[in-house]
């Protein structure tokens, strides 16, 4: 029997309705453990506090009782809206108008912490039912290109996309998950907490983000962003640890060639790329038994189909794939072609063997200078391979003769502008060579690690 109150949304994830065992620690978030029962149990009481609202926003701390909001959520039947803990009063407002919850829940006080959200009284309007199937979760999407959209998630789409990533990856209740990612994004959330409770994993999401932290939680399975692989690479003795680690996930962003590289050699396994996106899921991954090459994003998973058109355009479609914007009929119809297919944004090859290479953004990582199309990720790459070059973003600025021209932002030691130039001319061609070099103390970036390249 479920230990949850609903049946059908928690039906979604097998370790709570008592299909898998129960180790004490099956859940640990930072220094607090539990087992599946308990935290059934705890979703199962908040649950009934929250019965008949329209969406529960939840702020996501990296914490249980996070864990607990989202599936008390769930298991009312009542979609959950996390909200990033960090978010300034702007963004979470957006997000709370946006989504129109009506509660919010603070899980930290237990099943008495429910707070209904004032309703401003220019909020009144109807509830826009989201076009398709039963919501489970409404994220927002990172807001790379313009502001976070909303994105409902069926529970269908959810399971398509973990049954489809456990098939990939062999991931079993055998594994143990260990991850240090935010719980608002698809990511920390979808992957990371739903996945090990679907597949009946234990998970171990060690608070913080620490390469030491990672390395000692003793995982069969990893999941990070390229930042944290970044700085795990950069900790050789805490990296070696990972070699006893069955697979090392990573997605969100461009893994680059030298992270990807340093890991393979520190670990003595390569790591696997995945890619998707808020609206998609997750859509693309290398399989364990795949051949891992830098650069290279995988093959579809089990449901889903993808396309490129003559410009590289990466379009996708299947049964992950959401079916439009909250609040946002414009926004949805200019996402999907006339026959259906989403776009997700981004330029890809996809070579003989189905295996996809994400080149970036057409929005800001396709630069068209000089006649030529060059792909900014290329440019990045060449530059990393300097010594002195610690981190590099290249973007296109109009320009009148070329209608974009080359700029590089780099992270370096002490190192000539001239020296990178001829670096990226020598080592690519002369026409993908930055026209300007602007050293910068860092990049920006948000809690995922992608870079916010629409501030440069
Ligand atoms: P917004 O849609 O608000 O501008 P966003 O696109 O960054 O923000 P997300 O849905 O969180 O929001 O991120 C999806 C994007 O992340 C993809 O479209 C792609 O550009 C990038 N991405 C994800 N995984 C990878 C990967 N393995 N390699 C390269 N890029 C990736
Ligand atoms: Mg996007």
């Amino acid at each position: 029997a479920s230990r949850c109150d609903s049946v059908d949304r928690v039906s979604l994830l097998p370790a709570l309705t008592g299909t898998f065992g129960d180790a004490p620690d099956a859940v640990r978030v930072g220094d607090h453990a539990t087992d599946f029962a308990d935290l059934a149990g705890a979703a199962g009481a908040l649950s009934r506090r929250i019965k008949g609202a329209r969406s529960a926003a939840v702020v996501a701390t990296s914490t249980v009782e996070t864990v607990v909001a989202v599936l008390a959520g769930l298991a009312a039947g009542v979609p959950v809206v996390p909200i990033p803990p960090d978010a300034g009063t702007g963004e979470r407002d957006h997000i709370l108008r946006d989504s129109q919850a009506d509660v919010l829940l603070n899980a930290t006080t237990g099943p008495e912490g429910v707070e209904a959200v004032p309703t401003r009284p220019n909020d009144r309007a109807p509830w826009t039912e989201p076009p398709k199937g039963e919501t489970a979760l409404i994220l927002y999407t990172s807001g790379t290109t313009g502001k976070p959209k909303g994105v409902p998630i069926t529970s269908e789409a959810i399971a398509a996309c973990l049954d489809g990533l456990a098939a990939a990856w062999d991931w079993t209740s055998d594994d143990r998950l260990v991850h240090a990612l935010p719980l608002y994004h698809v990511h920390g959330l979808v992957l990371g907490v739903l996945g090990a409770l679907r597949t009946g994993s234990r998970l171990h999401h060690t608070g913080k983000p620490r390469p030491d932290l990672l390395a000692n939680a003793n995982g069969s399975l990893y999941f990070a962003v390229p930042t944290i692989w970044h700085r795990v690479a950069a900790a050789p003795a805490e990296a070696r640890k990972l070699s006893s680690a069955r697979l090392l996930v990573s997605g969100s962003a461009a893994l680059p060639a030298g992270v990807f590289t340093a890991l393979r050699e520190l670990t003595g396994q390569a790591p696997v790329e995945r890619y998707g996106m808020t609206e998609t899921l997750i859509t693309v991954a290398t399989r364990a038994d795949g051949n891992r090459q830098p650069g290279a994003v995988g093959v579809p998973i089990k449901g889903v189909e993808t396309r490129v058109d003559d410009t590289g355009a990466l379009e996708v479609r299947g049964s992950t794939v959401f079916a439009g914007y909250l609040g946002r009929p414009d926004a949805t119809e200019a996402a999907f072609t006339d026959d259906g297919w989403f776009r997700t944004g981004d330029v890809a090859t996809i070579d003989a063997d189905g295996v996809h290479r994400i080149i970036g953004r057409a929005s800001t990582d396709l630069i068209k200078t000089g006649g030529y199309r060059v792909g900014a990720g290329e440019i990045e790459d060449a530059l990393l391979t300097h010594p002195a070059v610690h981190e590099a973003a290249v973007v296109g600025r109009p320009d009148d003769d070329l209608g974009q021209r080359i700029v590089a932002y780099v992270v370096a030691d002490a190192v000539s502008e001239e020296t990178l130039v001829e670096h990226v001319a020598t080592t690519l061609s002369a026409h993908k060579r930055p026209r300007e070099v602007v050293f910068v103390e860092e990049l920006p970036r948000n809690a995922l690690g992608k870079i916010q390249k629409h501030k440069l």
